[in-house]
């Protein structure tokens, strides 16, 4: 940070600006980049119509409009934690009821990640992520000076054997009871595209149970992309798997499955954590837009959001295989090349041999630039101690068309050719 009169505080000092958004800027200012690198959802399958409709709907009643237009409560709009509560129980298809009382609506899942940060972590405190894992919650567990332990994935997601030889390494140190939260993005992961297994998810589960009488943490289930679901089998949430509600913070939101312009998430977790939660929530905003909750509210209620769901999974179904079909002939003859194989979601994971760098002062990101490609260097997304991964990186079809998809890739090939025998 630049030198400066003001004087700024600690948290602000140690939260690093997001990689992300330098590729946004270089992507927008230059059109003739191809960007793989920003999160976009596709710009072309947002729900217009439906929300526009919506809107009218309770613009054009005077009563549904003014109770929108006026402040609501800090936890949210009640008909929308009920319909919520009864969405999640039909995603896991299981008999297990979800109470409206343990769900609060947020201004996205971000808002949840970063309040539930606040009411959990001191500083010094163990996080505990995937490696890799999502990016801007790094940068928020830096800002709360908590300290990453990482546990590395593989094609099922994260290594549970791993987790619990952690966990007896911190016991032993006497640190057991500062793991506060273990964190994990276990649908199409951000950024890997990776996917909790079955077998895994009940390994965590438990695991949890044989160490609940001396184990804190609380698991944080961010399922940001588990409705876009285009192949492989539904899985079932943690959530769904910790039937006394003891120790699953599910973390929803309406971004990825209906539109970021919303703005709009939930979180469904123990009751214990509920108050406060709303407590911190709402020296934040005292609660998220009512307009945008009744918004979301309706179109549960009317099923559009239900169908836009099923033609997004289409879309995203469609752009991945075209993203796979040009990583396979591109990369065809360069077998050192390796990616993951989403099945949902908008990520794809692409290693490069370990002697290319991918970082920011990188011979190979230069390379991708010059080429007219961006796409996010892996390091970001990994946080703890010792050298840690840099040939790593991530790229995304959300919101590329088609054609830029399979140039992009090509465009990447490209800037493999110039640096692999570097
Ligand atoms: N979690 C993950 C894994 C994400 O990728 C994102 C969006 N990039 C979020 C949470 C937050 O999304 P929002 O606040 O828009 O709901």
């Amino acid at each position: 940070m630049q030198q400066s009169r003001f004087g700024f505080s600690e948290v602000s000092k140690r939260t690093p600006e997001s990689p992300i958004s330098y590729f946004m800027q270089q992507a927008v200012e230059n059109q003739d980049i191809i960007s793989l690198a920003a999160g976009l959802v596709d710009t072309g399958s947002l729900p217009v119509q439906e929300i526009s409709s919506a809107l009218n709907d309770i613009l054009g009643d005077p009563t549904k409009a003014r109770e929108a237009l006026q402040y609501g409560t800090t936890q949210g709009h009640l008909p929308l934690r009920e319909k919520i509560a009864k969405h999640l129980a039909s995603l896991d298809k299981s008999s297990t009821t979800f109470s409206p009382k343990d769900i609060v609506v947020t201004t996205g899942s971000q808002q949840l990640l970063y309040i539930l940060s606040e009411v959990l972590i001191d500083e010094g405190d163990i996080v505990i992520t995937e490696a890799p894992s999502y990016f801007v919650y790094q940068a928020v567990l830096a800002g709360r000076g908590a300290e990453v332990v990482s546990i590395p994935m593989d094609e099922e997601g994260m290594q549970i054997h791993a987790l619990e030889e952690r966990l007896k390494q911190i016991e032993a140190a006497g640190n057991l009871p500062r793991i506060k939260i273990i964190y994990t993005v276990d649908y199409y992961q951000n950024p890997s595209g990776r996917t909790l297994s079955l077998a895994r998810r009940k390994e965590l589960m438990a695991l949890m149970n044989r160490w609940s009488n001396r184990l804190r943490a609380v698991i944080v289930e961010d399922a940001a992309y588990r409705e876009l679901r285009f192949d492989g089998p539904d899985i079932p949430s943690l959530k769904s798997m910790d039937p006394e509600n003891k120790f699953v913070v599910y973390a929803g939101t309406f971004s990825k499955p209906c539109s970021p312009g919303l703005k709009s998430g939930y979180a469904l977790m123990p009751t214990e954590l509920v108050r406060p939660i709303l407590i911190i929530k709402a020296n934040h905003d005292f609660g998220s837009s009512n307009l945008t909750q009744h918004t979301v509210d309706r179109l549960l209620e009317n099923g559009d959001y239900q169908k836009h769901v099923l033609e997004l999974q289409e879309v995203y179904g469609k752009k991945s295989r075209v993203m796979l079909e040009a990583l396979e002939s591109n990369f065809a003859a360069y077998p050192e090349v390796t990616w993951t194989k989403p099945t949902g979601g908008m990520f794809v994971w692409l290693k490069l041999p370990e002697h290319i760098s991918t970082g920011l002062q990188s011979e190979f990101l230069k390379a991708a630039m010059s080429e007219g490609v961006l796409y996010v260097p892996g390091i970001f997304a990994y946080r703890g101690a010792g050298p840690l991964p840099d040939s790593e990186m991530r790229i995304t079809y959300g919101d590329a068309s088609v054609d830029r998809i399979r140039e992009g890739i090509h465009r990447l090939k490209k800037a493999y050719l110039r640096v692999k025998d570097t």
